[in-house]
C-alpha cells in the first residue's frame, strides 16, 4: 500500500478518539494531512534584538534566562510564573499566567527563542504567554510557522507535529498527478517540494512557488473532472427550426434592440436552426433588456408552429413576464398563455386544454408547468429566467417533456466571463454587456445614521410627488439570540417607518411569508397600493415597479456588492430621476472600501468582479450555489488566469486521453472530487 493512504491512527499518540477528531477535518489518511493547507502562516522567521522590540508587535525574540523564574499566586484562581530574560541589546520580562509548570521548564543561564506580543510596563518590555522553544530547536519559532484549521481536541501543536510528520513518512513518494510536459510547459515545482513548503515553507518565495503548483493542480484536476462530468460535448441533435429574419420581428418593437440584444438573438436563432439542441446562458446586467431575446426565441418558435414554455422562479414574475410578452407578441398574433400554482383548478383546466388543443404558442408560468399532467405537445423551447433561483433538476425536468427542446437561460447574475465558462461548461454564453439608450444612471449615496432625519423627509418628497419607494433590511425579525447587532429587522423596520409615516402606507415583505402572502404584497406594491415597501432581499429577482425611484438598503455593509447590485438594479426603471442610498454605520476601512463601489460604478460586470476580488467566490456565490465543489488552496476569484492555464492545459489532456486511463493517479484524484461534490457540479 502506497504510504499516502496510509491510515492517520499511525501516527505516534493517535487513537481512536484523536483519529474521530481528525476526520472531522476531514483527515483520514496521510495523504489527506499532507492536503490540509494552512490556513494561513506565521512569520517567526526573523529574529528581533530586545532593542528594537516595539510594544504591540507579535516577534521573535532569542534571549538567555536571566533569572530563576518566580511562581507567585496573585490571588486566587490567579498564578504567575515570571522571569527576566537578556540579549546583548538589553533585557526583557516575560510572563505565563496560570501555567505553574512552566517555572521548571527554564533554566537560569540557557537561550530559548520566545514569540509573541509584546507589551510595556513603564520602560520594561515584556512578554505574555509567548511560545518558546529551546535554542536549536525551531518548530514553532525561528522560521515561517503554518497556522491550522483546528477542532475540538486537535490543537494546533497536534497539527503541527501531524503534517510534520507524515512529511517525513511519505518523503520520496509524493503522487505526482501532473503530467510531465505539463509540469514542464508551466514551470511549476515538484510535487513533493510543494507539499513541504505549503506546510513549512523556507521562505515567502517558495511558498508562492508551492502555492502555486497546488493551485494549477487543484484546477487542472477540477477541469478534467467537469470535462469528464459534461461528457461527450459533440453536440446533440434537435429540432430544426426554420429561421424567419428577425428584422420583422423588430420592426414591430417600440424601440430599437440594442446591438448586443441583436447578437444573442442571432446567436440563438442560429442555435435554433443548426439542428442541433440549444444549451445556451443569456448573461446581462438587470435592465438590459434580457426578456426581448427571449421574446425573440419565442416568436421564432411560433412561426415555426411550435410550442415555447417560458418559467420563472416566482408568480409575481411569470405575470409579469405574460404581460410583456403578450404585448410584444399577441399583435403578431403569437397567443400567450400563463398557468401558475395560485390559478383556480378551472383556470388551469382551460390553459391546459388549450395547450393540448395548440391553441397556446407561448406558455408562461412557474414550476407549476413541471407537474406531470400537464401536455406540452409541440413544445420546441424553453426559457428558464433567473438560472439561479431554478435547480438543474427541474431545467432537466421541463426538458424532458419536449423531444430535446431548445434551451435558453437568463441570468442577471453578472459572473465573470472566465467563471462562467467553467460553470457553464455546458452552455454557450451571450453576453449582454450594453444598456438601451437613455437609461438612467442611479445615483447612488453612503450615509450613516446621523441622516435618518433627512432620509425621511427625502422619503416624504418622493412618496409626495407619487412615487413608491423600496426599503431593503438584512433579515427578517428581531433576533431573539442576538437582539442587539444593530441590524434593522424588515418587520420591525417596517413598524417604525409607519409610526413615522402614520399617514402613508407602508408594506412589508420577507422570505418567511408563504408565497401567496408574498405575491399579495407584491403585486400590491406593483399596482401602486403601497407608498413604502420594506423587504428582505426577495426583492432582488426581477419585479418591475417602473413608479419606484428610491431604494434604501439598511445595514448595507451587510450585503455583497453583486447583491446590492442587484438590488439597485429594481430602480431607475421608470422615466424618474432615482436615487440608492445605502445605510451603513460600518467603520471598517474595507467595509468602507466596499460600499464606495457602489457609489462609483454603475456596470454589474465590473462590480461583480470587484466583489468577487474583495470577497472570494465562496461569499460571492453565497450557498455554493455555483455548484462547483469547494476549493481546497484556489481562489476562483483571484487565480482566474491559473484556472485558465489550467482548463487549457486539461482540455489538450484530454483531447489525447479522453478517460484519463493513461493517468490512472490523476483519474483518482478526478474521481475523488466529483465525488467529494455529490456526484455532479451543477
Ligand atoms: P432584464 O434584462 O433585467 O430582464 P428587461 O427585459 O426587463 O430587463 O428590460 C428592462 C426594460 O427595458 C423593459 O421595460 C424593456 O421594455 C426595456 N427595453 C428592453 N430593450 C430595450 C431597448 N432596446 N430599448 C429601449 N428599451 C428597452
Ligand atoms: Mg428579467
Amino acid at each position: 500500500m502506497n504510504i499516502w493512504d496510509t491510515e492517520i491512527t499511525a501516527l505516534p499518540g493517535v487513537g481512536e478518539k484523536k483519529a474521530a477528531a481528525f476526520r472531522k477535518l476531514g483527515i483520514r489518511t496521510f495523504g489527506d494531512m499532507a492536503g490540509y493547507f494552512p490556513r494561513r502562516y506565521d512569520d517567526r522567521s526573523v529574529l528581533v534584538p530586545i532593542s528594537d522590540l516595539r510594544e504591540g508587535d507579535t516577534c521573535c525574540v532569542r534571549a538567555m534566562v536571566a533569572d530563576e523564574p518566580r511562581l507567585n499566586r496573585v490571588r486566587r484562581g490567579m498564578e504567575l510564573v515570571k522571569f527576566r530574560i537578556v540579549d546583548d541589546t538589553g533585557a526583557a520580562e516575560v510572563t505565563y499566567f496560570n501555567q505553574p509548570y512552566v517555572k521548571n521548564q527554564f533554566h537560569v543561564g540557557e537561550s530559548y527563542t520566545f514569540y509573541g506580543k509584546i507589551g510595556a510596563v513603564g520602560r520594561r518590555k515584556t512578554l505574555t504567554n509567548p511560545v518558546a522553544e529551546k535554542e536549536g530547536q525551531s518548530r514553532v519559532t525561528g522560521r515561517i510557522v503554518p497556522v491550522y484549521r483546528t477542532t475540538a481536541g486537535l490543537s494546533q501543536k497536534v497539527l503541527v507535529s501531524a503534517a510534520e510528520y507524515c512529511l517525513d513518512r511519505c518523503a520520496g513518494q509524493f503522487p505526482d498527478l501532473l503530467p510531465e510536459e505539463v509540469i514542464r510547459e508551466h514551470d511549476l515545482c515538484r510535487a513533493e517540494f510543494a507539499y513541504r513548503n505549503i506546510h513549512f515553507p523556507e521562505d515567502f518565495l517558495s511558498l508562492e512557488t508551492a502555492r502555486r503548483r497546488l493551485v494549477f493542480e487543484e484546477l487542472f484536476t477540477l477541469a478534467c473532472a467537469l470535462k469528464i462530468l459534461h461528457g461527450d460535448q459533440t453536440p446533440r441533435s434537435g429540432i430544426r427550426l426554420d429561421c424567419p429574419d428577425p428584422a420583422a420581428f423588430y420592426a414591430t418593437l417600440p424601440f430599437t434592440p440594442t446591438n448586443a440584444q441583436k447578437r444573442a438573438v442571432d446567436a440563438a436563432l442560429g442555435d435554433m436552426t443548426s439542428g442541433h439542441a440549444m444549451s445556451r446562458l443569456v448573461q446581462g446586467d438587470v435592465g438590459s433588456g434580457k426578456t426581448l431575446v427571449a421574446a425573440a426565441c419565442a416568436w421564432a418558435a411560433a412561426k415555426n408552429g411550435r410550442l415555447t414554455v417560458m418559467m420563472a422562479p416566482t408568480e409575481i414574475l411569470a405575470e409579469q413576464h405574460f404581460r410583456t410578452l403578450t404585448g410584444i407578441l399577441e399583435p403578431l398574433g403569437i397567443r400567450v398563455g400563463l398557468l401558475t400554482g395560485s390559478m383556480t383548478a378551472k383556470e388551469k383546466r382551460t390553459v391546459k386544454a388549450q395547450l393540448a388543443m395548440g391553441e397556446v404558442d407561448v406558455l408562461v408560468g412557474t414550476h407549476a408547468v413541471l407537474t406531470d399532467d400537464v401536455a406540452l405537445p409541440g413544445l420546441a423551447l424553453v426559457i428558464v429566467d433567473e438560472q439561479h433561483r431554478f435547480g438543474v433538476e427541474q431545467r432537466s425536468a421541463l426538458a424532458a417533456k419536449g423531444e430535446k427542446p431548445h434551451v435558453l437561460v437568463m441570468s442577471a447574475t453578472p459572473i465573470p466571463r472566465t467563471l462562467a465558462l467553467i460553470i457553464y461548461g455546458d452552455l454557450d454564453v451571450s453576453i449582454i454587456d450594453e444598456l438601451p439608450p437613455g437609461r438612467q444612471k442611479v445615483d447612488t449615496l453612503l450615509v450613516n445614521e446621523h441622516y435618518r432625519a433627512r432620509l425621511n423627509g427625502f422619503i416624504r418628497k418622493q412618496v409626495e410627488e407619487g412615487r413608491q419607494v423600496f426599503v431593503v433590511c438584512p433579515k427578517v425579525e428581531e433576533d431573539e439570540d442576538a437582539p442587539d447587532l444593530g441590524l434593522h429587522s424588515a418587520e420591525e423596520h417596517a413598524a417604525y417607518l409607519q409610526n413615522e409615516f402614520p399617514d402613508l402606507r407602508v408594506g412589508c415583505v420577507h422570505g418567511r411569508m408563504k408565497p401567496k402572502q408574498k405575491d399579495a404584497v407584491m403585486s400590491a406594491m406593483v399596482a401602486g397600493e403601497i407608498d413604502i415597501l420594506v423587504s428582505t432581499t426577495v426583492i432582488e429577482v426581477g419585479v418591475d415597479v417602473p413608479n419606484a425611484n428610491l431604494m434604501i438598503i439598511e445595514n448595507a455593509e451587510r450585503f455583497g456588492l453583486s447583491q446590492l447590485h442587484q438590488l439597485r438594479g429594481r430602480i431607475g426603471r421608470g422615466p424618474y430621476k432615482s436615487w440608492c442610498v445605502l445605510v451603513s454605520d460600518a467603520e471598517n476601512e474595507v467595509s468602507r472600501e466596499r460600499l464606495k463601489i457602489m457609489t462609483k460604478l454603475s456596470d454589474g460586470f465590473a462590480i461583480s468582479e470587484e466583489d468577487l476580488r474583495l470577497r472570494g467566490p465562496g461569499d460571492f456565490f453565497g450557498n455554493r450555489q455555483h455548484g462547483l465543489p469547494e476549493t481546497h488552496i484556489a481562489d476562483l476569484g483571484a487565480d482566474m488566469q491559473v484556472l485558465q492555464d489550467a482548463q487549457t492545459a486539461a482540455n489538450a489532456l484530454m483531447e489525447a486521453d479522453p478517460d484519463l486511463s493513461a493517468h490512472p493517479a490523476l483519474r483518482r484524484q478526478v474521481d475523488r472530487m466529483i465525488a467529494a461534490a455529490g456526484g455532479t457540479f451543477n
